[in-house]
């Protein structure tokens, strides 16, 4: 239930920022008000829609918009800091209905639209409007209960053809961290043009694609076709690859096969509230991630420590590094720490295989999930002569996958504010 009432209120939410959207379109945003400046003359205070928003004075002088300010095709700011002065005043300010016009002690003008301040006003709800539209969508966390009704499923000409179409793909899958792409042709390159529309793969010492198929003598256990336990790929990378595509050539028609998927950001916010201890254990506690070897001939030899949860400033998880296999024998803490991380290391496991979502995908699926938030694992399976389970697999970062969200989000919403 919490689950669905969180939903709920994030489709709510997107809707505000539709809602909102639109104002600005259609011009509906207006203001008539008169301006007013502190005595400080630091911060200012503006009258934009019937409310008093503040800007400080550095931060505007900082953000002029105009041609010597900033490069109009470059979209970048580029004033001479070496002659910035953090004291600046206003010496006069004007508004119309569109628009704020300050003349700034050395004789600068400044002009900024109205909307495009308020789109970066100070206020907490208004930086909450900024973050969750253009910055990132909000996530919403689910029980594998709940992963039919999370996991949005998607077309895959409908991908290629429709802007509309990819965004809302992208848009979903930013929220849930996971979508199915359905239909998808019978091909070892398919894979490729959803990427394309994305932007671009990020290669791995496993290739630019990978194949996932039972292979004797392997150099990676997801090459096996026993149960392959819950983790995340690559954790011993640092710049650890944030999206992985499987598109779905040939499933078994064995008992197995199924995937299991669970949002490790649902149990991170278990644990914080029911086993604060193991929590705070794997936020904290470093542990070595390993992959030694050799694929086409390349050796690789990859270590990264870096706890099993990663949270950020906030407190908000960033990643996650979970692989049983892809951790080395190296624990880099202190010897006391060793028995207490793995207890907490068991529980995360355990509550993960709880949580999670079991299902199958078959041949035409592409399976998008995000590898820094969710495990993912596989059930055994047993190919037979003429039926071998055949995955083929890509890597996409998440700075790819934000910036084409962004990029739509303008030209689909036409939003002359960012
Ligand atoms: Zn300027």
């Amino acid at each position: 239930m919490i689950v669905l009432r969180r939903i709920q209120s994030a489709n709510k939410f997107i809707s505000r920022q539709f809602k909102i959207i639109n104002e600005f379109k259609t011009g509906k945003f207006h203001t008539n008000s008169l301006l007013m400046q502190t005595d400080t003359k630091d911060v200012m205070n503006i009258e934009i829609n019937g409310k008093t928003l503040q800007f400080p004075s550095v931060w505007l002088r900082d953000n002029c918009q105009c041609e010597q300010c900033f490069h109009q095709s470059a979209k970048s700011r580029i004033i001479d800091w070496s002659k910035f002065n953090l004291k600046v005043k206003p010496n006069n300010v004007s508004k119309d209905d569109n628009s704020l016009q300050v003349t700034w002690d050395d004789g600068h003008v400044s002009k900024y639209k109205l909307s495009w301040l308020k789109f970066r006003s100070f206020t907490p709800d208004d930086q909450e409007i900024y973050t969750n539209t253009l910055y990132k969508p909000a996530k919403v966390t689910w029980h594998g209960n709940d992963f039919s009704k999370v996991c949005s499923k998607h077309d895959y000409k409908e991908i290629l053809n429709s802007d509309n179409a990819l965004y809302n793909w992208l848009l979903q899958f930013s929220i849930y961290g996971v979508a199915l792409i359905q239909n998808t042709p019978d091909s070892e390159t398919a894979l490729d043009s959803i990427v394309a529309k994305v932007g671009f793969n990020k290669k791995t010492h496993y290739g630019e694609k990978f194949v996932v198929q039972h292979v004797v003598n392997t150099s990676n256990v997801a090459y096996l076709s026993n149960n392959l336990q819950m983790h995340t790929d690559l954790p011993y990378y640092e710049y650890c690859p944030g999206v992985n595509l499987l598109h779905c050539l040939v499933q078994t028609l064995s008992k197995g096969g199924e995937n299991l998927l669970s949002d490790c950001h649902y149990t991170v916010a278990y644990m914080k509230e029911k086993h604060p201890d193991e929590y705070k254990i794997l936020t904290e506690t470093e542990v070595e991630w390993s992959d030694v070897g050799c694929e086409n001939g390349n050796e690789f030899f990859k270590l990264y420590r870096s706890p099993v949860i990663c949270l950020d400033k906030q407190g908000e998880v960033i990643r996650i590094n979970f692989s049983i296999p892809q951790r080395g024998a190296h624990f880099p803490g202190p010897i006391e720490s060793v028995r207490p991380w793995y207890r907490a290391h068991s529980l995360f496991y355990e509550l993960n295989k709880n949580f999670s979502a079991k299902f199958k995908t078959k041949a035409g699926d592409i399976l998008v999930f995000d590898n820094i938030r969710l495990l993912h694992g596989r059930n055994m399976y047993e190919d037979k002569g003429n039926n071998v389970r055949k995955l083929i697999g890509a890597y996409v970062d998440w700075d790819e996958i934000y910036s084409r969200l962004r990029c739509l989000k303008v030209k689909l919403h036409s939003e002359d504010r960012i």
